[in-house]
């Protein structure tokens, strides 16, 4: 199995960097082909625990080259922060193990303060963003008002062009916002301080990574977030401002003809999510509250609490639809050990008709929950590496999840760390 893309199936966290950290052992390369900084892919090896923003969660394994694909928000400051964190902690970051699409656009520095500024317009209306600058950046792009990576090697050029971006910018800053306009003395340290160091990583991804696969190399994709927060095909406008899904990696990457022959979806034993938007299978009071605490469920990158719920297997089962995914990987399962009885939302209420299909986003403000509740297990499965050894309540609850959304569950992961994994029916 050559390449192999690790998606979201619901609204992101679900534990893809986890994931991504496992199956580096087979891959020799690893892609980020959308999202930037707002990411936080959680990882737990035997190099410490790393929450990775934009570097690709290959990062951690010797021997692995990661790719930043043109599809990602290069946030050069944010990037260069997070390189020297890990590379601080031991971990080697070098142009040799990570490369930088020189077709990737720069995220500057006032798409973070327009997306502060927008959400803060927006006040009771916000659509929960991380600030991290992701909706402005894309919207540029989209009208081409974008500065490539690879144009730091025109330094000339660069400069002129950032400063024409500035100038434009400018007046929506000052004319619409009322805020100060940015300088060019703060786009020269700008440039100083975080674009001249990334620039020995920016080179031609697309080709890199075509002709590292005909040379037979093994390919993974990393996506961020999930299905439901996919531009096209999430819940709009709770969505992030890139394509999620994995049918976009080969795009994202730089290698439009690239085949996916896996696509792994991540999905957690249990719902979360983040900031705002309709959540029909969540929990509250003191329920959510033990159910959150269990799961440590607070944002990587910004310590947000998570909304919970119950799984829901509406948004999963077209969740695995739009995603195309081949096989799950369901993460958190040692985090229900002691719940008695498991909800599991198994349909909607749309206005008093029962649907078992994923609604417009539009209808999902009337939609209810229909609950069934599944035996526990009660105990710690924390330590249990194989299937037959599971208690049969919970391989009862992965049949269940995999019976009702139509595919197979390859991976049970049982705690944070790499080797808590069941692996389930796997061919290799
Ligand atoms: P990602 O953005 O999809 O990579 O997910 P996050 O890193 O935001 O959230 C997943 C969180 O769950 C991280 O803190 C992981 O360390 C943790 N985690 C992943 N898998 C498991 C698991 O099977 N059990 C437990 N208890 N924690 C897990």
């Amino acid at each position: 199995m050559k390449n192999c893309a690790v998606v979201g199936i619901n609204w992101g966290d679900e534990g893809k960097g986890r994931m991504v950290d496992l199956l580096t052992e087979d891959y020799d390369i690893v892609v980020r082909y959308q999202g930037g900084g707002n990411a936080g892919h959680t990882v737990i090896n035997e190099k410490g625990k790393f929450a990775l923003h934009l570097l690709p969660s290959g990062i951690l394994r010797d021997g692995v080259i990661n790719v930043l694909g043109n599809g990602v928000a290069l946030d050069p400051e944010n990037l260069w922060t997070e390189m020297e964190q890990v590379t601080s902690r031991g971990v080697a970051v070098t142009p040799e193990n990570l490369k930088i699409s020189d077709r990737a656009s720069l995220l500057l520095p006032w798409h973070r303060r327009l997306d502060e500024l927008e959400e803060m317009r927006l006040a009771d209306k916000k659509y929960g963003s991380t600030k991290q600058g992701i909706a402005p950046f894309y919207s540029d792009k989209a009208q081409k008002k974008t500065l490539l990576a690879g144009e730091l090697f025109y330094p000339e050029e660069f400069r002129e062009h950032l400063l024409e971006l500035m100038e434009w910018k400018n007046l929506t800053l000052t004319r619409i916002y009322g805020e100060k306009p940015y300088t060019e003395t703060m786009l020269d340290e700008w440039m100083d301080a975080y674009c001249e160091k990334i620039k020995p990583f920016i080179c031609d991804t697309g080709m890199y990574l075509r002709e590292a696969s005909e040379q037979g190399k093994k390919i993974l994709f990393e996506a961020q977030l999930g299905s439901l927060r996919d531009l096209d095909y999430g819940i709009c406008p709770y969505t992030t401002s890139s394509n999620a899904i994995a049918a976009y990696a080969p795009i994202g990457s730089g290698f439009p003809g690239a085949r996916l022959d896996r696509v792994l979806g991540i999905v957690k034993a249990y719902s979360t999510c983040v900031g705002e938007g309709p959540f029909v299978s969540e929990m509250f009071g003191e329920a959510a509250e033990r159910l959150r605490e269990a799961g440590a469920e607070y944002g990587a990158k910004t310590g947000r609490p998570r909304r919970v719920g119950a799984l829901d297997l509406v948004a999963t089962a077209y969740g695995i639809e739009v995603q195309a995914a081949t096989e799950i990987a369901v993460t958190k399962l040692d985090v229900l050990s002691n719940m008695e009885k498991i909800p599991v939302c198994t349909a909607y209420l749309v206005n008093g008709k029962k649907t078992s299909r994923f609604p417009f986003p539009a209808a999902l403000k009337d939609a209810e929950p229909v609950m069934e509740y599944l035996d526990g297990w009660m105990c710690d499965i924390s330590g249990i590496r194989k299937w037959e050894q599971l208690p049969k309540e919970a391989q009862n609850y992965v049949t269940y999840l995999e019976k009702s959304v139509g595919c197979p569950v390859t991976y049970i992961s049982v705690g944070p760390e790499r080797d808590c994994i069941i692996l389930k029916d796997k061919e290799k």
